[in-house]
C-alpha cells in the first residue's frame, strides 16, 4: 500500500489544517483528537510518512523510531496522566481489522479518568 500524502494527518503536518497542538519537536507532532472518546484524547503522530506501525518498523531510521516512543511518555507527563499521575492508555489501530480510519501512523492516548476494559464489543 502506497502512503496517501492527501491524508488528514498530513494535511495537518504540511499546515493545511489546523489542530490543537500539544507537542512538537523534530520528530513528532502531538494534538488532541477531534472527537475526544474520553475526557483526554490525544494522538501522537510521527512526521515522516508512515501508513502505520508495521511501515514504520520497517522503514523508519532507529532515530525515529526511538524519539516516537519517547514522545509517547513525554506527552503523558505534560498532560499530567503519567504512570504517578493515575496512568493511560495508549493503542495504536492497524489496518483494516484495527479499525484504521487515517493512513497515518498514530497512536492514541486516553486519560484524565479511569478509561475501563480494554476492548469493548
Ligand atoms: P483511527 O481510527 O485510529 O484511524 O483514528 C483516527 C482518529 O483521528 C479518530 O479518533 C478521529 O477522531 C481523529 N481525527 C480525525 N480528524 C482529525 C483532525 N482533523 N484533528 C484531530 N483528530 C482527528
Amino acid at each position: 500500500m502506497k502512503y496517501d500524502n492527501d491524508n488528514i494527518f498530513a494535511k495537518i503536518l504540511k499546515g493545511e489544517i489546523p489542530c490543537k497542538k500539544i507537542f512538537e519537536n523534530e520528530f513528532v507532532l502531538s494534538f488532541y483528537d477531534i472527537n475526544p472518546q474520553k475526557k483526554i484524547h490525544a494522538l501522537i503522530i510521527p512526521k515522516g510518512s508512515y501508513i502505520d506501525l508495521d511501515d514504520f518498523i520497517k522503514n523508519a531510521k532507529e532515530k525515529e523510531i526511538l524519539e516516537f516512543f519517547k514522545a509517547i511518555s513525554h506527552v503523558a507527563k505534560l498532560l499530567k496522566i503519567s504512570n504517578i499521575e493515575g496512568g493511560y492508555r495508549t493503542l495504536s489501530n492497524i489496518a483494516k481489522n484495527g479499525g484504521q480510519e487515517v493512513p497515518h501512523l498514530h497512536f492514541h492516548l486516553f486519560g484524565g479518568e479511569n478509561v475501563g476494559k480494554m476492548v469493548s464489543n
